[in-house]
């Protein structure tokens, strides 16, 4: 394993594009478990009853009342861990130009990341259902369930349910970040979730990107796509390839 991350660290250190695809499993060391997964959501919930936007729409006091509130109150509170900040200091060493996160939990923002792409939208924010106002999540009144709006309509998280589309611009972007990279850093997601999983496959097919992965599981990405997979927990493995980065990158604690 030594050996592994070592050659993940030269190579990290050596690209001058890099761009990272991460997903729930960065978060998890700060608090926010996953949806799939060992202590995931999924395991209490059924996801089509609560995170579809046919629920939302249809019963939006039982979503809000299982799953958002609960994403609210941990959201408020937790902190970025290593992994993110791991991503912060390659970023300012020029290296790391952008994330791609399918989290909505805003943890790269505030661990001084600049370059994020909320690919599943920010739970952040709120949106009116009826007239699309917007209002921060921090700020919103919660004591009663759902949230409304002034205009009466019903506030839902600015983030994407399954049942909806991923924005264009979104997509967009992302599809040129994917595409112009020559190292993707793919951490904590479990490649599953179209079309974000298929990021990775664009990198390599346009660039021939090196792919590296970091996941206490190996993931569908793992055989297929990975040059280097690197089995760990993302800010505990991010400290390891620290170890082995030039000074100049701060790693050093
Ligand atoms: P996922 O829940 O499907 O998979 C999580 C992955 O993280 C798994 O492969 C698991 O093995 C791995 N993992 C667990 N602990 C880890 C750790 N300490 N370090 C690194 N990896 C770890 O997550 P996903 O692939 O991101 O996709 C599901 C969707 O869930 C996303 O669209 C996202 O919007 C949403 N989601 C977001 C949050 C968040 O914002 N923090 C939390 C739960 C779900
Ligand atoms: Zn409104």
């Amino acid at each position: 394993m030594e050996n592994l991350i070592k050659k993940a660290a030269n190579t990290i250190a050596n690209a001058q594009n890099i761009a990272a695809l991460t997903g729930a499993g960065i978060s998890v060391e700060s608090g926010i478990p996953p949806f799939r997964g060992q202590g995931g959501v999924w395991e209490r919930i059924d996801p089509m009853e609560y995170a579809h936007i046919d629920a939302l729409i249809q019963n939006p006091v039982k979503v809000w009342n299982m799953l958002i509130k609960e994403m609210a109150s941990m959201v408020g509170v937790a902190q970025p861990n290593d992994g993110h900040k791991g991503l912060v200091r390659l970023e300012r060493q020029g290296c790391l130009k952008t994330i791609i996160t399918q989290n909505v939990d805003g943890l790269h923002q505030k661990a001084g990341s600049t370059d994020v792409i909320e690919f599943h939208g920010s739970f952040a924010w709120l949106r009116c259902m009826q007239c699309n106002k917007r209002c921060e999540t921090g700020t919103a009144d919660l004591s009663v369930i759902p949230p409304r709006c002034e205009c009466g309509g019903i506030f839902r998280p600015d983030c994407i349910f399954f049942g909806e589309i991923i924005p264009p611009d979104v997509l967009m972007r992302s599809h040129q970040v994917s595409s112009e990279c020559e190292l993707m850093l793919v951490i904590g997601t479990s490649a599953t979730v179209q079309p974000a999983a298929s990021i990775p496959m664009t990198a390599k097919a346009a660039t021939g990107a090196v792919i590296i992965e970091i996941n206490p599981e190996p993931t569908p990405l793992t055989e297929q796509d990975s040059d280097i997979f690197l089995q760990g927990k993302a800010g505990d493995m991010m400290n390891r390839i620290g170890k082995f980065m030039p000074s100049s990158f701060g790693f050093e604690i």
